[in-house]
């Protein structure tokens, strides 16, 4: 893939990867030829039905995995391996209840052996602009699940990657703690510039969220479709994910997407 001369070199870029997993069950084939480049500062979403290999395509960008076929590469340089561009935000949020609040988002600092006075510093920042200020010396069951979600977030942020990823961070939440929790963290994902690949299986939350749907078919994974999502607004700003649910763009996207993605009801 030749880039035309003077575009930007892509963050991430996946060239013809493929995943293929050993087990004493034999082989799986989870990802099938992936080419994907995303550019800095870019969110993306990626959708597609369940085991079709979408939390892989992140293991494999965060370099816990390596690929069988073909390369991951972040700022052009292949992935050997975790590194500290990339921030990885889970479905669970896995806090420790036998730490505080601030001691859960300095974990990840902590065993990167950074600077910890420093991370405690970033942590507390972090936390009171999430309007979790009051408490840092609380522990995680003393906290809703959104609340929870943004502790998660912070700990993510606190080393201070250049990629974000998440798998599926909003699922184990109700619908309503979900859509404002999406539209804090798109918000904050896009005043820190980051680049952000989200991972899930919910269709509005990837059109409201990010400005381009990727998505993967059964597995094999395999790129079906990749369209930006564009909404006409008096600004030209994008509109806050719950906004764009009510954009005349939305029920469009929606049925296509939907339709790519071959939803059965199984039973
Ligand atoms: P998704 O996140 O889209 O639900 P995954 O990436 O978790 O899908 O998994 C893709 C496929 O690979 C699934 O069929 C899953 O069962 C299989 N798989 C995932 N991890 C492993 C593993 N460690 N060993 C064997 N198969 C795996
Ligand atoms: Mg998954």
């Amino acid at each position: 893939m030749e880039r035309p001369p003077g575009a930007a070199e892509p963050k991430v870029e996946l060239r013809n990867v493929g995943l293929r997993y050993f087990g004493r069950e034999g082989e799986t084939e989870a990802l099938r030829d992936i080419s994907l480049a995303i550019a800095p500062g870019e969110f993306v979403a990626i959708i597609g039905q369940s085991g079709c290999g979408k939390s892989t395509l992140l293991s494999l960008i965060s370099g816990i995995l390596g690929p069988t076929s073909g390369d991951v590469l972040i700022d052009g340089t292949p992935v050997a391996g975790p590194s500290r561009k990339v921030g990885y935000m889970l479905q669970q949020d896995y806090l420790f209840e036998w730490r505080t609040i601030l001691e859960n988002a300095v974990l990840g600092a902590e065993i990167q052996g950074a600077d910890m006075t420093r991370a405690r510093e970033r942590a507390t920042q972090l936390l009171t602009r999430y309007g979790l200020g009051q408490f840092l010396g609380h522990r995680p069951r003393q906290l809703s699940g959104g609340m929870r979600q943004r502790v998660a977030l912070a700990r993510t942020l606190v080393t201070g990657p250049d990629i974000v990823l998440l798998d599926e961070p909003f699922s184990a939440l109700d619908s309503q703690t979900r859509l404002a929790l999406s539209d804090e963290i798109a918000e904050i994902l896009r005043r820190e510039a980051k680049t952000a690949i989200l991972v899930t299986h919910d269709i509005g939350e990837a059109i409201g969220m990010a400005e381009r749907v990727v998505v993967l078919s059964r597995r094999p994974g395999q790129i079906k479709s990749d369209r930006p999502i564009r909404f006409a607004t008096p600004d030209g700003r994008r509109p806050a994910p719950f906004a764009a649910r009510n954009a005349p763009e939305f029920n469009g996207y929606f049925n296509t997407l939907w339709q790519e993605l071959e939803v059965h009801v199984e039973g």
